[in-house]
């Protein structure tokens, strides 16, 4: 059953239509994927899925409940967590003590110091885990606001690219982790420019371009689906019509092996 649904979502910036009309579903036990070009309007929608934009129309729903009106600290309480794309930690506290103001606000505060040993130890932040906020580099930061979204114990977990900063090897090993979290019953949406990331833990991925659902299906699907590959490309044809930070080609030609062909 789908877990986290959203639907017919439109949000307008001055008169612009940043979203359209954009339904998702993410199940729980799944990573759920949300791809697109920079300005695409990923990151809106999590802003309308966490409660922090309300949706000039549209609903979002948990487990069947419709929670559209509610605000950021409801939604919470019924599992929601989040990380954001440009990094929002404390920056004089320290990693521990990140993870240890979101434990102690979540259910398990009672055991909030224990729960955060836990987390740190498996994002393997425990060695740096008295260095202040504000010293980490972009990778790791992001790594502890994926801790400190953990120390919730969502139910629904958005990721908005968790893995910018990243070298291969520790992308390799948060690839495993998102995996494991979402088998213990977790429902994740992912935004990252990393595709092959996106291909090897995603399923179902959502496309999203110019605040509209282009395509939805498995990595394969998606992959050679000609709507996706022009909106991800075309640009490289015509560079007068360069949606703004559109993925490069070698972000596919990690992904489907030959390049595109243009
Ligand atoms: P993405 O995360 O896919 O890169 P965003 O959701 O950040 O895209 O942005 C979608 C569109 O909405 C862009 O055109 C962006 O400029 C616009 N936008 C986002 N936030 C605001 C805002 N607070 N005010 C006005 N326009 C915004
Ligand atoms: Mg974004």
């Amino acid at each position: 059953m789908s877990s986290l649904v959203v639907s017919d979502v439109v949000v307008t910036f001055g008169g612009k239509r940043a979203l359209d009309g954009v339904g998702l579903a993410a199940p729980l036990g799944q990573v759920t994927g949300l791809i697109g070009p920079n300005g695409a309007g990923k990151s809106t929608l999590f802003d309308v899925i966490c409660g922090l934009r309300k949706p000039d129309a549209g609903r979002v729903a948990l487990n069947g409940r419709d929670v559209t009106r509610t605000g950021p600290a409801a939604r919470a309480r019924h599992g929601m967590a989040r990380t954001f794309q440009r990094l929002e930690l404390f920056g004089r506290l320290t990693v521990r003590e990140n993870l240890m103001v979101a434990a102690e606000l979540g259910p398990e505060r009672r055991h909030a110091a224990a729960l955060v040993e836990t987390i740190l130890a498996r994002l393997g932040l425990a060695g740096i885990a008295d260095q202040s906020a504000d010293a980490l580099s972009t990778g790791t930061g992001r790594l502890v606001e994926v801790g400190r979204a953990l120390a919730t114990r969502p139910k629904y977990l958005l990721l908005d690219e968790p893995a910018a900063g990243l070298d291969g090897t520790e992308t390799l090993v948060f690839a495993g982790l998102l995996r494991a979290l979402a088998a213990e019953g977790t429902a994740i949406v992912l935004v990252e420019h990393d595709m092959s990331l996106v291909m090897r833990v995603c399923n179902p991925i959502n496309v999203l371009d110019f605040g509209a659902v282009l395509c939805t299906g498995s990595p394969d699907e998606v992959r050679t689906d000609p709507r996706v590959r022009a909106a991800y490309l075309g640009a490289l044809d015509d560079s007068d019509a360069t949606p703004s930070g559109a993925a490069s080609t070698s972000d596919f030609a990690t992904v489907g092996g030959t390049p595109p062909n243009v």
